[in-house]
């Protein structure tokens, strides 16, 4: 499972090919990881960002009539946009959990517990919240592949940003049900498939652990704001992750501050011990 290539469909399994999108980023590691479920009847799941070849490209790899369903794992820029013109290339309806996304209409609602049923295969949703309010991940029944959206990606962490709709309690509530759930392997939204799915998503469930007690410590000695608490605990950080960084603490720190464990305001005020 090696070959990475953009635009070109790379078979994963025999239900599972992946295609990836031209937007790599710091945010989006390699791009946006498209799906395709199905060969006689194809589920697309995150087309990916609205550029015209990754279009060609999926429905290339699949042919516009066998593309049967549009399948969001959540909301955010890089996974929806290419939804609206698929959909108008394939008469394909555009399904996710309910959002109210400027710019794009659901054709149908998707809720945990429902299922796409395909010739080949069995798709079903799981509301996995935390990375985003909407988020879902998709279990194929029979590879038992867990398709984790942003909520588990290779190579890189998840980002919860509280003002994109983050929430770090849920989001760990959300990684500890889908390491409940058998599977195989995992197709993170962004990466490599992950061939070890507990001990990936044990490693994220430890890092978020480390980092909420790193937090708490250093705020125990000294109070301090988001922005000097990230230089504190990220000192080699790149300049544009820096803001990626402020959003996480602030997470950890709403997740404290819930369970009364600091005490502090926004973004830009002094958080203190509780
Ligand atoms: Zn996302």
């Amino acid at each position: 499972m090696s070959e990475f290539p953009v635009g070109v469909a790379v078979a994963l399994s025999p239900l599972v090919r992946r295609v990836l999108a031209p937007n790599a980023s710091h945010m989006t590691g390699p791009g946006t990881n498209t799906y395709l479920i199905g060969v006689d009847e194809v589920a697309v799941v995150d087309p990916g960002p609205d550029d015209a070849g990754h279009v060609d490209a999926i429905i290339g790899a699949a042919s516009a009539e066998r593309i049967r369903w549009i399948l969001l794992t959540h909301t955010h820029a890089d996974h929806w946009p290419a939804a609206i013109t698929l959909a108008a290339r394939t008469g394909a309806p555009i399904l996710a959990h309910p959002t109210r996304e400027p710019g794009l209409r659901l054709d149908g609602r998707l809720r945990d517990g429902d299922a796409i049923e395909g010739s080949e295969f069995r798709l079903e949703a799981l509301h996995t919240p935390g990375h985003a309010p909407n988020h879902l991940c998709f279990r194929l029944v029979e590879e038992r592949v867990l398709l984790t959206g942003d909520n588990v990606l290779d190579g890189m962490w998840s980002v919860i940003s509280p003002d994109r709709g983050g929430d770090m309690a849920t989001y760990l509530t959300s990684l500890q049900r889908m390491r409940a759930v058998r599977s195989a392997w995992l197709a993170p939204a962004h990466g490599h498939a992950i061939e070890d799915p507990r001990a990936r998503i044990d490693e994220y469930l430890q890092h978020r652990r480390d980092r909420e007690r790193q937090i708490l410590r250093s705020i125990r000695r000294e109070p301090t704001t988001i922005p000097k608490l990230v230089d504190r605990l990220y000192p080699d950080l790149i300049e544009a992750l820096v803001p990626v960084a402020r959003r996480q603490v602030h997470a950890h720190l709403l997740k404290l501050r819930d369970e009364g464990a600091v005490i502090g305001r926004s973004s830009r005020t002094v958080w203190r011990a509780g």
